[in-house]
């Protein structure tokens, strides 16, 4: 933790801290969710679905990692036991489909929290615009990606 670094951001360091928690927390319930996904699935083609979570799953590990590593640098912790993950995250981990051959509920499943993920960042980044530069930029590559990911499973839609 840099004293310099902190002192320059213009917002409650604090709040700033568990709001980036609750997002680190969304990032784990995501990598949980699509890896598992990516295990499960089954159905014509499932290779290409497998391989499309697995993909996604990695994107949001590292975004666990790259808020982590800014919680960190603001002297905060990043939340420690993974029995706190849901009860921290913004959105419930989603109800799994009953069948591991239901694209169309696992496409609905992905969107959804992706479109959640939108609306966090775009928050995150609309307050530290202009206060916490480093924050900021963190958080719209961040949000950068989760827009590209609502796409592609939009895409899959039938
Ligand atoms: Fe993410
Ligand atoms: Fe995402």
């Amino acid at each position: 933790m840099g004293e310099r670094g902190i002192k320059i951001v213009e917002l409650d360091v604090r709040q700033l801290i568990n709001e980036l928690n609750k997002a680190y927390a969304d990032e784990w319930l995501a990598y949980y969710l699509y890896w598992y996904l990516a295990k499960i699935v089954t159905g014509p083609g499932y290779e290409d679905m497998s391989e499309f979570l697995k993909k996604i799953a990695k994107d949001e590990e590292e975004h666990a990692g790259e808020l982590a590593d800014r919680i960190i640098e603001l002297g905060g912790l990043p939340i420690g036991n993974p029995m706190d993950l849901e009860k921290n995250a913004n959105d419930k981990y989603p109800k799994l489909p009953t069948s591991t051959d239901d694209y169309d509920t696992i496409i609905n499943i992905v969107t959804k929290a992706e479109a959640g993920a939108i609306e966090v960042y775009n928050k995150i980044a609309a307050k530290t615009m202009g206060k916490d530069h480093v924050t900021y930029q963190i958080v719209c590559h961040i949000l950068g990606e989760e827009v590209q990911h609502e796409e592609m499973f939009e895409d899959l839609k039938k």
